[in-house]
């Protein structure tokens, strides 16, 4: 199962802002996939996304195919049972290793032996995950970008146990999905998060501290360093529970010079988690 062409049916683990876009462009790929959450809401919430995405896409001339005949690619359940004839698994749940730990650990118990199991964590360690499994050599990060429909990168990410052969596996089987890849042996936050978050938590303390409004901090990192999105409004775009998470694995790694910023906290434990909840830093409809 290390060849492009041994792939026919994909499975998501996760339904949530990265497991339904994932899914997505598996589906528009040509993939059979099954995505799976842990409730028939979630599920349904994520079967929706894809659709409402994929027909925003259709409507830019941005797809070769009718968006429904993408969407009856993909099926969602809620059984993890659902997901045993897959030739590939990407995992995409809570930024959480035990969680993802045990995961694996079943997905291990599930899937034919053979079958390479990819995570999509932000910044936990590659080999820490594998280590639940007895498949260490094919498991391997697929670290996909947000939104997944619209960037063009994804991460591969390399364990210490990683076999050659599965590392080559995800760069094709990323390019086959129309993505750009770039790898990282697996150190906390691999490339993107070990630079990007400290970024944002300096964007929130200097919010928190009045260096000047959310807007203009926003404002002033997108025209005065030319990137697309500011640090508070790119915060709200990932989650910030997920910026939370990853901050605090990277502190936990790396020292202080990582420590979460303090408004970032309060905000997750009050419920304001970004645009999936409708309120962050900003407000969403
Ligand atoms: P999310 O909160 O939107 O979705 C996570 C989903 O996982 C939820 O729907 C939850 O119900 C589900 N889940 C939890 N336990 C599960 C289980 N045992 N089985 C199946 N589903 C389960 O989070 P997200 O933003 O999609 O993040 C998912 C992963 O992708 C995390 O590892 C995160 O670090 C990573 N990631 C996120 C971003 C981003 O911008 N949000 C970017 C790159 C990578």
């Amino acid at each position: 199962m290390h060849e492009l062409s041994d792939i026919e049916r994909v499975g998501v683990v996760g339904a949530g802002t990265m497991g339904h876009g994932i899914a997505q462009v598996a589906a528009t790929a040509g993939y059979d996939v099954a995505m799976r959450d842990v409730e028939r809401a979630y599920v349904d919430r994520g079967l929706d996304a894809i659709e409402e995405s994929l027909d925003r896409l259709a409507g830019k001339g941005r797809l070769e195919e009718e968006p429904d005949a993408i969407r009856a690619r993909v099926t969602g359940t809620t059984d993890l049972g659902d997901l045993a004839d897959v030739d590939l698994v990407i995992e995409a749940v809570i930024e959480e290793l035990d969680v993802k730990r045990e995961v694996f650990a079943d997905l291990d118990a599930t899937v034919a032996d053979g079958v390479v199991l990819a995570t999509n964590t932000s910044t936990l360690s590659i080999t820490t995950i594998a280590s639940a499994t007895e498949r260490a050599s094919d498991v391997v990060g697929l670290h996909f970008m947000n939104p997944v429909p619209v960037m063009d990168g994804v991460e591969v990410v390399v364990g210490e146990r990683t076999d050659e052969a599965v590392v080559s596996f995800a760069h094709a089987f990323a390019e086959d999905l129309d993505k750009e890849t770039w790898e990282a042996d697996d150190k906390p936050g691999f490339v993107t998060n070990r630079i990007l978050m400290p970024w944002i938590n300096e964007g929130i303390r200097a919010y928190d501290e009045g260096v000047a409004s959310k807007t203009d901090i926003d404002r002033g990192m997108t025209l005065g360093t030319n990137v697309p999105m500011g640090p508070l409004e790119l915060a709200d775009h990932i989650g910030l529970d997920v910026v939370l998470d990853a901050s605090e694995t990277l502190h936990e790694e790396l020292g202080d010079r990582y420590t979460p910023a303090y408004l970032l906290k309060r905000k997750v434990a009050a419920g304001d988690l970004g645009k999936k909840t409708g309120r962050g830093f900003y407000e969403y409809d």
